[in-house]
């Protein structure tokens, strides 16, 4: 029956392909469950999707995984299926397009792409398919979409059966100002000018309103309708732990947390990056390295492993992101501390699109501050550039150091309120403060008396009274404040410095090799004039093997891990089915089923085709396809 929805009503000569009346909501609300097999919308989507059918444009701004392709994948089916033609999607990623026409393809969509990928054969039989009427939805790389020849074929398309809609995803890639900027994108205004009457949404993750207002400008939506979601991404667990040893750390948590899971691990530098995917890889995580100083078949490759296969780690520097959409990374995991709180924000939300739980998890030091000070104060840039890297890192040091929620201090960073979440360590486990003012104090004369011309190493000896080569040499032995801190472990003294520099009590000088120094704000701690309230510092970082009933994860969406924990030997079985489906049709495991789709099954055991229809993620064409080996698997004991 699915067939009857698309069959392409262009038998007709010709028709109006002005805006249709808006379709009812059931309209949607069946293809939605009929095609997609989502059993409802999420967030501001069913509003989008009626007002696109219905002829408005729209900009969407909605964090990554909230859902923006069936924005207008939905409307581009119910503007179809009253008479429209095929609605045509601008994306600038290649890999992208690829992986979304494949998934439509799975659901019985007519999908294809034009990009630089296909011969000069697979050129001419796309544009004959859809000058036939025989696609639903085109992706179009937006090079190709300004050539004259492109619009030419746009025109006839628009005159013999009209266009559905324009697609603009990723639309912050007409930002001059930002790095995803996309020459070609600035030409995309076109679109509106050559065909006013077909509905325009552009779409994007970007939160700024900088941002939102240069694309409204650009691509001329200034009567579009603007959607603006919340950037909250409930399903993420946000983790920030002290650094003591950190590829220990991460492995424990690979381990405990994420056994078989995909997940990205950030690393500052390409030597990092290589050898903590070695390590990783030899302590049994299957782990591939990215950065840009690898041969370009080679990332492409890892890029391409990580993006099909299952269950793969990828070690990182920032080179790796842009373009990655795969919707099941579990975790995403910090070894180095990024530069501000949009880009920890942009590289953590890559985890866990598809809504599941998944954890951002950061190790955290004194190193990192100051490597990050360093770059800072090191850098080319001028000085107004150097204020505005200094405040940016300042705000992430504040998340890092925070002891309240860290969702609230990362929302209201992008100006959104919100409450205390429940989903971050610090909700889970409030870490504890002590007032370390007396500590703070000894750290700061420690600094004093050695003449500010030691790092933290040296400073912590000192201060634990422990008889150095070094020590004697500078007879520091002999200091007062020598073995005055006892009291407190190697690691505890380190938190101490560490906040000391965050705070902005204590400066690092990179001229003298990251000797600690004390500031103006100084003064008043060694005076007993302020106090300096702390947190602790974790020897074992809190929460190890937090089990999987996560109870913040995704309210109201995808919530199919409620209820009946999934057989585990047939979920194995399902994903070793998976597997093979994806390899055998050369495409990414997810595209054939979700995770969490997976799950329900595993979960629901159903018996039969009806109870396995129920399923969220099981479509019509999906159930047609792939039902009797479901169910063949799930009848199985
Ligand atoms: P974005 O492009 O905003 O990052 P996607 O469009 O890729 O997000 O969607 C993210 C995930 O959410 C996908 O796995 C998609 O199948 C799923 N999804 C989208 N809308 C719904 C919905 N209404 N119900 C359930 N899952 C949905
Ligand atoms: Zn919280």
């Amino acid at each position: 029956m699915i067939h009857d929805l698309f069959t392409p009503s262009i038998s007709a000569p010709f028709r109006a392909p002005s805006s249709p009346a808006a379709p009812p909501v059931d309209a949607a609300l069946a293809l939605l469950r009929e095609v997609f097999g989502h059993p409802a919308f999420r967030g501001a989507q069913a509003e989008i999707v009626g007002h696109l059918a219905g002829g408005g444009d729209a900009l969407v701004l909605m964090p990554t995984g909230g859902g923006k392709s069936l924005c207008y994948q939905l409307p581009a089916l119910l503007r179809r299926q009253q008479g429209c033609g095929p609605a045509i999607v601008v994306s600038p990623l290649i890999a992208l397009m690829q992986d979304q026409v494949a998934a439509l393809r799975q659901l019985g969509v007519r999908a294809a792409v034009l990009n630089s990928t296909l011969d000069a054969r697979g050129v001419r039989e796309t544009e004959r398919a859809l000058l036939e009427g025989a696609l639903d939805l085109l992706y179009v790389a937006p090079e190709r979409l300004v050539t004259e020849g492109f619009l030419a074929l746009l025109d006839r398309v628009c005159a013999a059966q009209g266009v559905a809609l324009f697609a603009i995803d990723e639309a912050h890639c007409v930002s001059q100002w930002g790095h995803d900027f996309r020459p070609e994108y600035l030409q995309l205004s076109l679109l509106h000018e050559r065909y006013p009457q077909v509905p325009r949404i552009a779409l994007t993750a970007t939160a700024d309103p900088q941002t939102r207002d240069e694309i409204i400008e650009r691509l001329a939506l200034q009567d579009a309708r603007v959607f603006v979601s919340s950037f909250d991404r409930p399903n993420i667990r946000y983790t920030i732990v002290d650094k003591l040893d950190p590829r220990q750390q991460l492995l424990r948590f690979i381990r405990d947390e994420h056994p078989g899971d995909a997940g990205i691990v950030y690393c500052l530098s390409r030597r990092k990056v290589d050898e903590t995917a070695q390590w990783l890889a030899a302590h049994g995580v299957p782990a591939l390295p990215y950065h840009a100083g690898m041969d370009t078949a080679t990332r492409a490759a890892h890029q391409a492993r990580f993006q099909r296969e299952d269950g793969l780690v990828v070690v990182a520097t920032i080179a790796f992101g842009m373009g990655i959409d795969k919707p099941d990374v579990r975790f995403v995991a910090h070894l180095d501390l990024p530069r501000s709180v949009e880009g920890y924000y942009q590289e953590t939300g890559r985890a866990g699109r598809d809504g599941q739980p998944a954890d951002a998890w950061m190790a955290y030091g004194l190193a990192d501050v100051v490597q990050q000070r360093r770059l800072i104060e090191t850098s080319e840039a001028d000085d107004a550039f150097k204020r505005v890297a200094s405040a940016k890192l300042d705000a992430l040091l504040g998340l890092a150091e925070t002891a309240g929620c860290r969702r609230m201090r990362l929302l209201s960073y992008f100006g959104e309120a919100s409450e205390a979440c429940g989903n971050c360590d610090n909700c889970l486990s409030p870490p504890e403060t002590w007032d370390a003012t007396e500590a703070a104090r000894k750290a700061l004369s420690a600094i004093y008396r050695t003449g500010q011309r030691f790092g933290a190493a040296h400073l912590v000896d000192v201060l634990r009274g422990r008889s150095t080569e070094r020590m004697s040499r500078w007879g520091h032995e002999r200091l007062s404040v020598f073995g005055v801190g006892a009291d407190l472990t190697e690691n505890e003294w380190r938190g101490v410095f560490r906040q000391l520099v965050a705070l902005d009590l204590v400066q690092v000088d990179h001229q003298a090799h990251g000797a600690l120094r004390l500031t103006p704000a100084s003064r008043p701690v060694l005076r007993g004039e302020r106090t300096v309230p702390m947190r602790r510092i974790r020897e074992r970082s809190a929460g190890a093997r937090r089990g999987r009933s996560r109870s913040g994860a995704t309210p109201g969406a995808d919530s199919t891990e409620a209820g009946a924990a999934p057989d585990s030997g047939l979920l194995a079985r399902l994903k070793a089915w998976r597997s093979s489906q994806a390899r055998e049709q050369g495409v990414p495991a997810y595209v054939i089923l979700h995770d969490s789709t997976l799950a329900a099954i595993a979960a629901a055991r159903p018996e039969s085709i009806a109870a396995l229809g129920e399923i969220p993620g099981i479509g019509a064409k999906k159930l047609e396809r792939y039902g009797a080996d479901l169910l063949g698997m799930a009848g199985e004991s």
